[in-house]
């Protein structure tokens, strides 16, 4: 046995447990577990859950809000968000001087402050247009090495400037994919015209195909009722037999769709099998969430951004999120507090196609062991969790430090 945590509190169950731990797996849960372990962790009570999983990051911006000027901010805030694309426009700015030297090192600290919050699994956008080249997804590909079996990083080429309005795109996403990327991105609803959406979640799928990757796309990012790519993409997915290998990011737009054109919607996402990864914290409108999951369909919540031109704050600190998302999705019941805590653990490890997560003998021990005895305690404080454990084994909190 590597490692035992003891006096463990856990979700719906009553009373305390021991975990045993060895070859990375979970190898026992009962009430009380004998054996010489390696190593032993206390839990004195403490929660001990699934690990924290992050599904929508821009880590290739992350600490860059002191580069550029507050118009991006303003603009992606304002109103009802009529001005998302003029604010997407503005933060290019920042990737004017993009260079893998100084992205790496603000990279390198999001992936840490990941680690003391107990945030094991990121879905990592990188920027890809010719502005930003392929400078982020090299500085993302060396950090996901570097940090790899602490913090498992899937690095998405993400052409964030959009594909037909962006001459060159096309070949540096493949390019990037080449390179290592694992996800295959796109942001179908800055284009132009409908037949250029359509094109660019075509394009992106054509390399989706050659590469046999999943598919991430940021969509009707904007408050306009009129944005219909989230159907785009979710028809593509089916057309092109990648159920269950797209997730969707933001649709704020859904918040404005009438009722009978939400309920299609669904039934097409169940079909498709496609995630919804919701961040209210960044932006005036969001998906509907609770509807999204009274109907049965999956969705989560992403941290998003850390401290750039679209959200000057973040951590890479799930129950920060959960926390905020509580407030602005009004989920405050008990019950509700543990589906928010689901859709940073489980619900979210499951939208990025993580095997064998979860709590259970035989899965990856992949745990947080939080110094409180319960979810609301621990949505409470959102604090740091007392010892991670990733991949079987204890994170030396000081190498992170
Ligand atoms: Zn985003």
């Amino acid at each position: 046995m590597d490692i035992l945590v003891t006096g463990a509190g856990l979700r719906r169950k009553s009373g305390l447990w021991d975990i045993a731990i060895a070859d990375g797996k979970i190898k026992e849960i009962s009430r009380r577990i004998k054996g010489r372990p390696k190593q032993k962790i206390d839990a004195r009570g403490g929660l001990v859950t699934e690990s924290f999983v992050n599904a929508h990051l821009h880590l290739c911006k992350v600490y860059t809000l002191m580069q550029i000027s507050e118009n991006a901010l303003k603009a992606y805030h304002g109103g009802n968000m009529g001005k998302a694309m003029t604010a997407i426009e503005a933060a290019a700015e920042a990737k004017k001087n993009y260079d893998e030297k100084w992205i790496l090192p603000n990279v390198r600290r999001a992936l840490k402050s990941a680690i003391r919050f107990g945030n094991t699994h990121i879905r990592a956008f990188a920027d890809v247009d010719s502005k930003a080249r392929l400078e982020g997804v090299k500085a993302l590909i060396k950090a996901r090495e570097e940090f790899k079996g602490v913090v498992d990083v899937q690095v998405v080429a993400f052409p964030q400037d959009g594909v037909a309005r962006e001459p060159g795109a096309f070949e540096l996403v493949r390019e990037a994919m080449k390179l290592g990327a694992d996800v295959v991105g796109g942001i179908p609803w800055i284009e132009f015209t409908d037949a250029d959406e359509q094109d660019h979640i075509e394009k992106m799928f054509e390399i989706a195909r050659e590469f046999d990757a999943p598919v991430s796309m940021l969509v009707d990012d904007a408050g306009d009722p009129g944005l219909r790519t989230l159907e785009m993409l979710a028809l593509a997915a089916i057309r092109h037999g990648w159920e269950g290998r797209v997730l969707a990011h933001h649709a704020r737009a859904m918040c404005m769709y009438p009722d009978p054109y939400f309920m299609k919607l669904v039934a097409l996402l169940k079909r498709a099998r496609l995630g919804v990864i919701s961040d209210p914290h960044t932006g005036p409108l969001h998906a509907r969430v609770r509807e999204l999951r009274a109907e049965g369909a999956l969705v989560a919540l992403g941290q998003d951004d850390i401290s750039d031109a679209y959200y000057p704050f973040g951590r890479n600190n799930m129950l920060e999120v959960a926390f905020l998302n509580s407030h602005l999705l009004w989920m405050t019941s008990a019950a509700d507090l543990e589906e928010i805590y689901d859709m940073v653990t489980v619900d979210v490890a499951r939208c990025m196609g993580l095997k064998g997560f979860g709590i259970k003998t035989g899965h990856t021990a992949n745990l947080v062991v939080l110094r409180e005895p319960n979810v609301l305690e621990a949505l409470r404080n959102h604090g740091e969790p007392a010892a991670v454990i990733s991949h079987g084994r204890l994170v030396e909190m000081k190498k992170y430090a």
